[in-house]
């Protein structure tokens, strides 16, 4: 019961509880006629090895699924681009410089936030950065650990996109 049909009551626009979902993905007012489309929103991930081949995943520090293991990331800010992104949440999370990254592939995911669904495209990057000296945890995330892919348990990740994103990656090396 968490998702938009579920939760939205009244249009955002004029109150009007006359608010009518059209079964797939959107709310039409009947009062002020306002059209309020779901659409997915836009979150990245970055795959980042070290020397050893061996991949950071980042502890979750919040819900959904806190304690839970993920790749770094988070959404991409409204008219922001998914490479600053990236780059972005990197630096916020980890005080990592990412000096180059390449796209890897996308899967989709619903993100459970404030009992709310939300539906997010999530995209996958590999990323190289300067170095791992100053290296901390912070912002969203609790810790992070270097696992090799042979090692990873992947009932420990967040969410299956985080899942198929780190499984596109091992196909491609
Ligand atoms: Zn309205």
């Amino acid at each position: 019961m968490t998702q938009p049909q579920d939760i939205l009551q009244f249009c955002p626009k004029c109150g009007s509880a006359n608010f009518v979902f059209d079964g797939s993905k959107s709310f039409k007012c009947a009062s002020c006629h306002f059209h309020f489309f779901i659409n997915s929103a836009c979150a990245v991930a970055a795959v980042i090895v070290n020397n050893r081949g061996e991949i950071l995943l980042t502890r979750r520090a919040f819900e959904p699924e806190k304690g839970k293991l993920d790749l770094p990331g988070g959404f991409v800010d409204p008219m922001e681009r998914a490479e600053e992104s990236v780059i972005r949440e990197i630096k916020e999370e980890l005080n990592l410089d990412v000096v180059s990254l390449e796209y890897i592939a996308s899967f989709p995911n619903e993100y459970i936030f404030s009992g709310f669904s939300v539906y997010t495209t999530d995209l996958g990057f590999l990323c190289q950065v300067k170095s791992f000296d100053n290296m901390h945890a912070k912002d969203d995330i609790s810790g992070f650990e270097f696992i090799a892919l042979d090692k990873i348990d992947y009932s420990e990740i967040s969410s299956d996109s985080i899942r198929n994103i780190i499984m596109a990656y091992e196909k491609l090396i």
